[in-house]
This record gives structure tokens, sequence and C-alpha cells, in this order.
């Protein structure tokens, strides 16, 4: 006797296979077994018993269950079926995702290496306040799941919530599960929830090497650990008695993975919380519009904060035009730089003579993002991908987005005749424009070429905590979870950096930046003492993302933007899935995307459901080429997900009229268009 079973194997394919077992092994759906593939020996997640025997081909046989791991919950296959279905992405992969990267080590070594989660002496819990207190009932007056959204300013005290939400879960003996931007995964983060919590904490991070990611990993499943704080894979650690999720800076574009299965953190955080039927926590001063448009809906409960904890005030903001030419006066260098204007020269003057810190903001990195020759025009591009050459440290010109460089060379390689010129700003220059006006003060770089892992992160941490630093220069990197008390004045350099990329969500993400940016200032200015202040310099007085952040006006600005998104049927008012289409070939990505696209308006030529969609293109992707590999783009338009989802999975059908050589990567809710 032997039965049938499907499995999802580590392979890519859309489906599950089918496969013979004897009467010898105990069979359990969630079990991860061994299967003959080909000539090879794959894993694969069994899903359960197969109604029918496929016909036209031998079966094969399951060879072994992997007895190392307990079957998978049952709300985790259902998660693991939804997210394979939702994002087009083969469900073997998809399942074999959530396995640790190592096998088990039977005898516990002593690592060498820090431990993951620090020993903290424990901390009490602060008084909450009334607006805490408020949020934090009407969560807890609901039971099972349900969407919370904390919508609160910056320094309203939302972890504090997170902490006491938390502590019932486990006095109710269940476990937590925290999702947090990579980047803002500091010490800081976890020493917090180490000093409520003690040991009970589990962390996963990008950092970690891949034993102690199986450690961490067994430590949750076995329940020595209670909550777990991670980047958003850690989603994929099948805690059996999740009781809680929280997803703090839920609008963070980095909860979408970019590559292979195509996640959204945020939005596969809710669907786990709802198939095990516990809330959900999302948490942001500046939510993405779709989850505010959901609040506004009633799909997700509103808590609002208005006000930081302790009477703290939120900071002053000001709006520089750059376009002004400075007057002369005795009270500035006539000198400055044409980016520093003399209202942020004279604020960070003051604010440094009084002993606190300044953080000035451009989220680019770098020299000059232009090299040109004056004398025939010529411009250093990468030669792999479609893109300018950024300068670095004087002398090395670098591709953004492949590992190109090469030497800076000051006479033109074209035309050998002129002298090359730079043109742009990033923050490299302007830690050097800084240094002459500022002598004697430290100035530190928060960068990717400054910050490349962890350690240099905390070490950049310390010296802003303990007064090392006094200027503080950075990308987005500086711009999210950072708590700094000594920080009182925040510069955004050049706002504009980002207004016009061709990108539907380019003023939303300006707005968040700009806002997340001004809440690391005057954290913790006492009741009474004037609050942090923050300078917007810029050559767009009247963009619309600043006519808002100025004001601390979340809702204006949401309100205003979604009208235009409704007009346009983008997100959130409808839904996108986006085709990229790959190839080393100029006309090999194009002819497929022309085939694509046809495929596309036939179907919809013949299925009613489908005639309302929108197909944008193909066209040339705004990065048209990246790594020498050419890169068109289709977009698909809809009200409803599930008909759009169902009308892609059609037009890719069995993917087998791809030319060879051609590659498409499907995106369903896709938050980069670039
Ligand atoms: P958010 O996450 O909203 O930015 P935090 O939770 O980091 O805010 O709180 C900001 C600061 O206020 C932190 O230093 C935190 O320890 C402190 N804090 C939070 N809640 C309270 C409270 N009820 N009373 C006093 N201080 C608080
Ligand atoms: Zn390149």
């Amino acid at each position: 006797m032997s039965s049938l079973w499907r499995v999802a194997v580590d392979a890519p394919l859309p489906e599950a296979l089918t496969y013979r077992a004897g009467p010898e092994l105990l069979l359990q759906r969630g079990q991860i077994v061994l299967v003959p593939l080909g000539k090879r020996k794959v894993r694969g997640l069994l899903l359960g018993p197969a109604d029918s025997e496929p016909t036209g081909f031998e079966l094969k046989f399951i060879e072994a269950v992997d007895a190392e791991y307990p079957p998978l919950p049952e709300h985790f296959i259902r998660w693991i079926e939804w997210l394979s279905r939702y994002y087009l992405y083969p469900p073997g992969p998809t399942a074999l995702t959530t396995l640790p990267p190592l096998s088990r080590q039977v005898k516990e070594r002593k690592s060498k290496r820090a431990s993951v989660v620090p020993e903290m002496a424990p901390s009490t819990p602060p008084v909450l306040t009334e607006e805490q207190r408020r949020c934090i009932d009407g969560i807890n007056a609901h039971e099972g799941f349900n969407t919370h959204l904390v919508f609160g300013v910056t320094g309203s005290g939302k972890t504090e919530i997170y902490l006491q939400l938390l502590e019932k879960t486990l006095s109710e003996g269940k476990s937590g599960l925290v999702l947090v931007p990579e980047i803002s995964l500091t010490p800081q983060l976890v020493q917090r929830f180490a000093a409520r919590f003690g040991d009970s904490i589990a962390a996963l991070h990008s950092q970690l090497t891949d034993r102690e990611r199986t450690n961490q990993w067994w430590d949750m499943i076995e329940g020595r650990k209670k909550i777990l704080i991670g980047a958003r894979s850690a989603l994929f650690c099948p805690i059996e008695n999740l009781g809680l999720i929280v997803v703090d800076e839920e609008h963070e574009p980095s909860f979408k993975q970019d590559e292979k299965l195509k996640y959204h953190g945020r939005d596969a955080a809710v669907m786990l919380g709802h198939l095990k039927n516990c809330p959900v926590i999302l948490g942001s001063a500046t939510p993405s519009l779709e989850t505010w448009n959901n609040a506004l809906e009633g799909k997700y409960r509103l808590h609002t904060l208005k006000n930081r904890v302790a009477g703290r005030e939120l900071p002053t903001m000001k709006i520089v035009d750059l376009r002004e030419k400075p007057e002369p006066s005795k009270n500035y260098p006539m000198n400055l730089p044409y980016w520093m204007s003399p209202d942020l020269y004279l604020a960070m003057s003051e604010t440094l003579s009084r002993g606190e810190q300044v953080a000035l903001f451009l989220n680019r990195r770098g020299m000059a993002n232009l090299v040109v020759c004056p004398s025939c025009g010529h411009t250093r591009e990468c030669p792999n991908c479609d893109i300018n050459l950024t300068l670095h440290a004087g002398n090395h010109l670098i591709c953004h987005y492949c590992d190109y460089h090469e030497n800076f060379k000051q006479k033109c390689p074209d035309c050998r005749e002129g002298q090359m010129e730079t043109i742009g700003l990033g923050t490299e220059l302007i830690e050097k424009d800084l240094a002459p006006f500022f002598p004697g003060k430290k100035i530190s770089r928060a960068d990717r070429d400054e910050i490349q892992n962890r350690i240099d992160l905390e070490e950049m941490v310390r010296q802003m905590e303990e007064g090392e630093t006094d200027i503080l220069v950075g990308t987005q990197m500086i711009a999210k979870g950072l708590d700094f008390p000594r920080l009182k004045l925040v510069g955004l350099v050049l706002a504009d950096v980002g207004f016009n990329l061709p990108d539907f969500r380019a003023t939303e993400r300006s707005f968040q930046l700009i806002t997340q940016m001004a809440g690391r200032s005057g954290r913790h200015v006492a009741p009474g003492e004037s609050p942090g202040s923050v300078i917007i310099q810029t050559f767009n007085t009247d963009h619309d993302s600043l006519k808002f952040a100025v004001h601390h006006d979340f809702e204006g600005f949401a309100a205003h933007e979604i009208s235009f998104r409704k007009a346009l049927n983008y997100p959130p008012a409808g839904r996108i899935v986006s085709f990229r289409i790959q190839a080393g070939d100029l006309s090999k990505a194009k002819q497929t995307s022309r085939l694509l696209a046809s495929r596309a308006r036939a179907l919809q030529e013949r299925h009613e459901p489908y005639k309302g969609l929108e197909i944008l293109g193909p066209a040339e992707a705004p990065l048209a080429r990246i790594r020498n590999q050419y890169r068109f783009q289709i977009l698909m338009k809809g009200p409803r997900p599930d008909v759009l989802n169902s009308f892609a999975r059609q037009i890719l059908g069995d993917e087998k009229w791809i030319p060879a050589g051609a590659r498409i990567l499907a995106d369903v809710d896709p938050l980069h268009l670039l």
C-alpha cells in the first residue's frame, strides 16, 4: 500500500508536486521531507494528501522525513501558501525560507563573540501618559485578530506602548514578534527591550553568523526566548504560540524585499496575525498612505498620540529659500558654501556654543554626482549601467548600482583638452566644506561609505551619546530610530533631493524623511526649555511635502496626496503589479517586453473581468540598464488585488514562452519603480 502526497519542493516550480509514500513513513502536513527531483535529492514541505494521481508519468517515492524539524504549525503553512500565491513566487522556496540556515548543533560550543542580546539591569516602566494609557486600553479592548495603527508623533512613547502590550502577551503565556527596519535595529533598541524583559529576548538581523541565527531560531521555537526582535525576515520564524505582532515604523520602504520573494513585511505580518488570530500593531509618525487609508476606511483601528511625552514640545520648523542671495553682514562670513544659508550657519554656531549637537541631513553620499568636461561636454558614466559615476574621496569615481569604480582623472579622457569639473553635492563634500567654518568642532559622517557594519554604527552612536561628536552629517541612515538627548538642531541641507524622482511615491517619501529627520531634534527638552529646531533648505519652497511638514500636519498631507493618487488610480486608490523584463541583449529585452504586453492585451480581450484593468507599457525602466542588463517595464493597475493576481498569473502561464536569455520578474504591490 502506498499513498499520494503533495510536496512543495525546493525548486522554481509554480506548483507543488505529487509523490508516493510507502507505509513505513508516518506522514503529517507541515513536515519537511526529502524527495528525489530529477537526478537530485531536495527538501520540500509536505502539504497534505493528493486527491488524484497525475497521469502520464511514473511517480517517485518520498525518501524520508527530516526529523530535525517539528511539523510547521497549521497557521504558518497557510501563511506560506498565501505568500506564494499572492507574491507569485514558487511555494517550495517560500516554505524553505522558514528553516534556519544551519542544522542544529548538538553540543553547544562556547562562542567567542559577544552575546546577541546584551545582559541589562532591569528597568521599571514609567508612568504612562494619558494618551499612552488610552491607546493601550483601546487595543486591549479587542480580542483576537485586529490590525491597530498607533499613529503617534516622534517621541510620543510608541515604543513604551509596545513594551507594555508585550508584557501582557507574555503574562498570557504567549510569545511576541517585533519587526523593525534593519537600520533601526540598533543596540540602543535591543537594549531597551532587554532591560524590560531580561533574557527573554531573541534578535535576528543581518550581522549575525549563520550559527547565531540558527541558535536564535531554536531558542524561539523551543520557548527559551519569548520575544523575537528582528528585521522583516524574522517573520519566517514559525513561532507556535504567537500572541502579538508589532511592526514599528511600518511606513519604511525597507520592509519590502526587492528580490526573490518580493513580500512586504508589514502586509505579510497582517496576514500572519489574521491566520493566527492575534493582534497586529503598526506604529508610525508618518504612516504609509496604504495603511492610513485602511485606517480611514475602518479596516485598521486608529489610535492617535498627538504629543511628545513629558510635555516636551515638537521642534520649531523653518524653511530657508536657497534662491535668495545672502545680504552682506558682519554676523557671518561672506564666503559660506552655496549650500549653507546664513540662517543655518547662525543656528549652528549658536547651538554649538551652548555645547549642544547639530545633525545635517542630505540623502546623497560622496563628493559630487556629476563629473563633466566643460570643453566637450563629456560626462563619466558607468560602463555597466545608465548612470553617472559619483566622485568619492577626491579621486575615486564609483557607480552606486554596481561595483564599478575607476580613478578620477583631471584631464578629460574624451577630448584630452578640458579639465574635468565636479558638480553636485554629497555628504562627503559637506563634511569637507564645513570644517573651516567650525574649527575645533568634531564632525562625524554617517553614510554607507563610512558605516559598513554594526560595529561602525555602534561607534557612531556612542560618540553621539557621549558628546564626542559635535556635528553629525548623514544620509537617511541617521533619520530613523535614533534618540540623542543633546541633539538640538537638525538641518536638511537640500530637501529637493528626491522631489523629482520618476516615482509616484516621491512626494510621500520626501514628507516622511523630512518629518522623521525633524523628529530627531530636541527629543529630551525639559518642560519650559526651548524646543529643538529644524532648518529646511530648498530651492522649491512651495513643494507639497514641505507645506505640510512645517506644520507637523500629516493628516493634511495625506488627504492632499491621496486625492492625487485617486485621480490616477495609484495606491492606495488602486493596486499595482509590475513586470520587469531583463536581458543582456537590448533587442531581446525589447522583444520579450512586447510579447508580454501582447499576451496581456489578448487575455484582456477574451475575459470580461480583466477589461477594466489598465496596462501601461512596455516602456524602458527609468534606470534603463543596470549591471549590463537592459530593463523594460509593464505596469498593471486595477482596483481589486484578486483580479489583478489571477490576471498576472495567467499572463505568466507556464513561463515556457519566455525567450531564453530573458527574465521576467513580477512584483506585486511594488514600492520601487526605478
Ligand atoms: P517613539 O517610539 O514614539 O518615538 P519613545 O517610546 O522612544 O517614542 O519615547 C521617547 C522617549 O520618552 C524615550 O526616551 C522613552 O524612554 C521616554 N518615555 C516613553 N514613555 C514615557 C512616559 N510615559 N514617561 C516618561 N518618559 C517616557
Ligand atoms: Zn554600474
